[in-house]
């Protein structure tokens, strides 16, 4: 395995103040026909380090308390630069609290070897695990609704755990994780930050978490579902965590391509982002959320009462672009969601946008939605067992639009009607702009590369 190459050349700086200031000595330097010139070093350090930067001081629920530093503090010694798997795993040190800055460079895949050979669903399959025998032998018509076992169940179970082992990468506390320049790709990978405290996660693009197995639930939903295993990026027992700059998809393998077995779409790819288990104080800012069935998960069970006061998220100036539900859903968490931009293309898959659950308290100001003529506004909440949702400046197609009385209006009574009282005003935030001119500054800027 090859060691990761740490960066020499970082010299420690506090975040973006410290680059600006350069940015404006550069410029003051240039303005001086007499002076002389800067020093070779110069210019390559007016681009911003974003791995020594931090979350602004009131930049969202991330900015609570000690607030979000990452691994701005790492020492040179523990600043990487990684190109492949083996050297992200070397670096991430089984999710060492060490601070450490990890840079990703180009694409690494998540599904190779140790010696950078890619890995193939059929590398992975063991015990005689094979799709069709495993279709047979769970057929309903068959075998019926009992939770499948025996055989075949248990191959593709080890055969899931040979995957997981190499998909699975766990992120430790005092960590920032930043993609190097405007293209950098981590591929089939689900990062988890599991347990830890005050991570970084930037300017990189998290694609395809593609699970080679997925495992049939006859109970889930009536008819029963495919159930998959990795969130792109999963934040359980987090705290701290800032995600910025990120584009989330199932690029290379979209699930609406994927057959269907059983009558159900054979998914490959759970969520996006989801953030559980006692997960709180995370920032969400100028992220892209692409093609995808469910996007952002926030609390994963109503009977998980000890998310009551933990999960406090704050979602800005992202884009959710051809996402078919969960845009967030929430149970429990207080939840500020502003300035984003939710478009859904025409002919694409839709249920529905913000998911009201059981005691969420979700502050949903000034977001823009744009979607074709058969969706309406009272598409856009859904509530399970919800009971309030504070809105005010959303915008619907151009229109400025009253998200609650509409839900309110249409809905059928087979849920309660929802309160504007959810008990809290946000107050950790940057400038909220208006639905209109955060769209546009959201379609230019949201997304990996397109930081500094
Ligand atoms: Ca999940």
């Amino acid at each position: 395995m090859t060691a990761p190459s740490p960066m020499t050349a970082s010299r420690p700086r506090t975040g973006r103040r410290a680059a600006a200031a350069l940015v404006l000595l550069v410029g003051c330097l240039a303005l001086q026909p007499g002076a002389e010139a800067a020093t070779p070093a110069v210019p390559a350090a007016v681009v911003p380090d974003l791995g020594r930067e931090i979350l602004a001081a009131d930049d969202g629920w991330a900015a609570e308390g000690a607030g979000t530093t990452g691994g701005s503090a790492a020492d040179d010694a523990h600043v990487f630069t990684v190109r492949n798997r083996a050297q992200l795993v070397a670096a991430l040190d089984g999710g060492s609290s060490v601070p450490k800055i990890i840079r990703i460079a180009g694409t690494i895949d998540a599904n190779t070897d140790d010696r950078g050979r890619e890995l193939g669903c059929d590398d992975y399959a063991t015990g005689g695990y094979d799709l069709p025998a495993y279709l047979a032998a769970y057929d309903p018509r068959t075998w019926g609704g009992a939770k499948p076992s025996g055989p075949q169940e248990e191959a593709r179970k080890a055969s899931a755990a040979r995957q997981a082992e190499r998909v699975e990468l766990r992120i430790g506390s005092n960590t920032t994780l930043v993609g190097l320049g405007r293209n950098a790709v981590l591929k089939g990978a689900s990062l988890q930050v599991r347990d830890a405290d005050n991570v970084i996660v930037r300017n990189v693009e998290l694609r395809d978490a593609y699970d080679c197995f997925p495992v049939w639930q006859p109970n889930t939903g009536g008819l029963g579902d495919w159930k998959t295993a990795y969130d792109t990026l999963w934040l359980r027992g987090a705290t701290h965590v800032w995600v910025d700059h990120v584009t989330a998809s199932d690029k290379g393998h979209p699930d609406e391509k994927e057959p269907t077995h059983f009558g159900r779409n054979y998914l490959r790819h759970d969520g996006l982002l989801d953030i559980t288990n006692g997960s709180d104080l995370v920032t969400v800012s100028w992220s892209r959320f692409q093609g995808h069935d469910k996007a952002i998960l926030i609390g994963n069970g109503d009977t998980v009462t000890t998310d009551r006061g933990k999960l406090r998220v704050t979602l800005h100036h992202n884009e959710f672009d051809a996402v078919v539900q969960r845009a967030p859903r929430v149970r429990f968490g207080q939840v500020h969601l502003y300035n984003n931009r939710y478009v859904v293309p025409e002919g694409a898959a839709y249920r529905y946008s913000i998911g009201v659950s059981t005691e969420s308290r979700t502050v949903a100001e000034n977001n823009s939605f744009t979607a074709p003529g058969h969706i309406e506004v009272a598409d856009l909440l859904k509530s399970w067992n919800g009971s309030a949702l504070a809105q005010s400046g959303n915008e619907f197609n151009g229109f400025p639009v009253d998200l609650l009385a509409i839900y309110n209006a249409y809905n059928s009574g087979s849920e309660r009607d929802l309160t504007a009282d959810v008990g809290w005003t946000p107050t950790l935030h940057g400038p909220v702009d208006s639905a209109a001119a955060a769209a546009k500054a959201v379609a230019r800027g949201a997304g990996a590369g397109r930081a500094g």
